[in-house]
């Protein structure tokens, strides 16, 4: 999802503007609509969320590069309320498929919709502000923690702010702060990991509230007690919201009610856990291959240890 940015690029000052102020990606796209190129349509309304998210991709091709198709005739369909885990090779078109669903570009050919409406016919502004995405490596803003986790809606209370904190699991950590919610935080404030940056990430989507959430698993390897607690964030977080996880684990990946093993810019296989490994095809052969270098990692520690 990092790669979100990359079409910043193009543009020098704003990508300027960002490096300096730790912008987020909702805020960075506000900044970005000036150049860019997805325009509203003239009678363009708001998205209305009738039936909780549901998102249908038709026969969806898109390429950056004319020569090389990022997504090629990819079509499914996330019943609302359900979380997709997006697996697959990289390059795979696993973020192009975020980039598309936020309306940073628009489908060469077939469609997207959300609960009926096609994502080109509704106001960007509105579409946005029904999708929330925790990127893989969150960036605060150089303010107080409160400020960080309200900016998911501004007109938040105190209490809301902590609720979702809790809700987030960082609402303990937050009170060892040297001055708790009014600590700052940043560049130019207290640093944090970037397991606590995530759940503060995680806080504001709650705060936020959306109906959809896109978000991109940190691809980092994690501890048992960690991952369980992650795990439990994102069980949080999904609850009663249509979610599209870009997967690294098994975990996140087995919890999921259904799978799309994203390749070559089309979803070739499609199930839960079970039905894929049963499948023996490529997901199968996916997680084999993972499982075993997870062993030869595993076996290397344990050689180490042993000296
Ligand atoms: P990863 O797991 O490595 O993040 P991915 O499955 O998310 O990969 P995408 O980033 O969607 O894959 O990439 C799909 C295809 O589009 C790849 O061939 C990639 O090289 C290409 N691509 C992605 N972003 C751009 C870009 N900004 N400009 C040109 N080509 C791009």
């Amino acid at each position: 999802l990092l790669q979100l940015y990359q079409p910043l690029n193009w543009f020098g000052t704003y990508y300027r503007v960002i490096q300096q102020n730790f912008i987020d990606m909702e805020k960075m796209l506000d900044l970005f609509e000036e150049g860019d190129a997805v325009k509203d349509a003239p009678n363009a309304g708001h998205l209305q969320i009738r039936q909780g998210g549901k998102i249908v991709f038709d026969n969806v091709s898109f390429s950056y590069d004319p020569r090389q198709p990022a997504v090629n005739g990819l079509s499914f369909e996330i019943p609302a309320g359900k979380t997709v885990a997006l697996v697959g090779p990289s390059g795979g078109g696993k973020s192009t498929v975020f980039r598309l669903l936020f309306r940073f570009y628009d489908v060469q050919s077939g469609s997207v919709k959300i609960d009926g409406q096609d994502i080109r016919s509704v106001l960007q502004s509105s579409l946005r502000s029904h999708i929330g995405v925790v990127p893989q490596d969150t960036v605060l803003f150089n303010d107080t923690i409160r400020y960080n986790i309200r900016y998911g809606n501004v007109s938040a209370t105190n209490e809301e702010v902590v609720a979702a904190a809790k809700a987030a699991q960082i609402h303990e950590r937050i009170l060892t702060f040297p001055d708790g919610y009014d600590t700052r935080v940043g560049e130019r404030g207290l640093r944090l990991s970037g397991g606590e940056k995530q759940r503060i990430a995680i806080a504001r989507t709650i705060l936020k509230n959306p109906s959809i959430i896109l978000l991109d698993e940190a691809t980092s390897a994690l501890d048992n007690t960690t991952e369980r607690l992650v795990q439990e964030k994102l069980t949080a977080l999904g609850k009663g919201r249509t979610c599209v996880v870009i997967a690294h684990r098994l975990t996140t990946v087995v919890d999921a009610d259904l799978i799309f093993l994203v390749k070559d810019g089309a979803v070739v296989e499609r199930g839960t856990h079970e039905e894929l490994m049963d499948l023996h095809g490529a997901y199968y052969g996916l997680w084999m291959r993972q499982l075993g270098e997870q062993k030869e990692e595993e076996m290397q520690v344990q050689e180490e240890a042993e000296g």
